[in-house]
C-alpha cells in the first residue's frame, strides 16, 4: 500500500496537470480573438487603401469635369467680348475671363495633386491584399491547429480528472477533510513537498518534527501556508 506522501504526491501533480490543461483550453478563445485581430487589421489595411484610391480616382474624374465646363464657360466670355456693347461691358468680361483663368488653373493644380496621390498609392495595394491573403490562410492553419490541440488538451483533462479520482481514494476519514477543505480554498496549490526541507509553496522551512511526522506517514500541513505536506521524492 503506497504511504500518505506518495498518494499525495501524486494527486498534486495530477491536480496541477488538470489546472493547466484547464488553463490552456481556457485561453483558446483569447487565443483566437487575437488571431481574428490580426486578420481584421490586414484587411482594413487593404480596404482602407482600396477606399482611398477610388476616392482619389472619383475626385479626379469630377475636377476634370468641373475644368471642362470652365474651359467652355472662358470661351464663351472671349466670343462675347468681341460684341461687348460698351466699355464698361468689355471691362466686366475682363473681370470675369481672369477669374475663370484663375479657377481653371485651381482646378488643373487639383487634379495633378489628386493624380499624383493615386499614383503614390496604387503600387501599396498589392503588397497590402497579399498581406491580408496571407494573414488569412495563416488564420485557417492556426485554426485547424488549435481544433486538434484542443482536441488532444481535453483528452488529457478528462484522463488527468479520472486518473486524480483514483489518486485520492486513499485518502479518507479526517485527513479527506482537511485536503478537500484546502483544495477548495487553494485549488490545485492546496498541496506542497519538502523538497530541500522547505515548503514548495511559501518557501518556510520546515521543523524536524514536521518532518520526522511526514516520515511515519502522518498527515501534516505548512504551519506558515496551510498547504498538506507531503515528502519530496
Ligand atoms: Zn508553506
Amino acid at each position: 500500500m503506497a504511504n500518505l506522501s506518495d498518494t499525495l504526491r501524486a494527486v498534486h501533480r495530477l491536480r496541477v496537470l488538470a489546472r493547466d490543461l484547464q488553463d490552456e483550453i481556457n485561453r483558446a478563445p483569447i487565443q483566437l480573438k487575437a488571431r481574428q485581430a490580426v486578420v481584421a487589421k490586414a484587411n482594413k489595411a487593404r480596404d482602407d487603401a482600396r477606399e482611398n484610391l477610388k476616392k482619389l480616382q472619383v475626385t479626379t474624374r469630377e475636377r476634370e469635369a468641373d475644368l471642362k465646363a470652365q474651359h467652355k464657360q472662358l470661351e464663351r466670355y472671349r466670343d462675347q467680348l468681341s460684341s461687348a456693347a460698351d466699355q464698361k461691358a468689355y471691362e466686366a468680361l475682363k473681370h470675369e475671363i481672369a477669374a475663370a483663368e484663375a479657377r481653371c488653373n485651381e482646378l488643373e493644380e487639383t487634379i495633378l495633386t489628386t493624380m499624383t496621390q493615386a499614383e503614390e498609392l496604387a503600387p501599396t495595394i498589392p503588397p497590402l491584399e497579399a498581406a491580408a491573403v496571407k494573414a488569412q490562410a495563416e488564420f485557417e492553419v492556426y485554426t485547424s491547429n488549435q481544433k486538434e490541440r484542443l482536441a488532444v488538451q481535453n483528452e488529457e483533462l478528462k484522463k488527468a480528472v479520472a486518473d486524480l479520482k483514483v489518486a485520492e481514494e486513499p485518502l479518507t476519514g479526517d485527513v479527506k477533510v482537511e485536503y478537500q477543505r484546502r483544495v477548495s480554498s487553494y485549488g490545485a496549490d492546496a498541496l506542497a513537498s519538502t523538497a530541500g526541507n522547505s515548503c514548495s509553496q511559501c518557501h518556510t522551512s520546515i521543523a524536524q518534527q514536521v518532518l520526522l511526522q511526514l516520515q511515519m506517514g502522518h498527515f501534516a500541513t505548512c504551519t506558515s501556508c496551510y498547504r498538506v505536506l507531503y515528502l519530496a521524492e
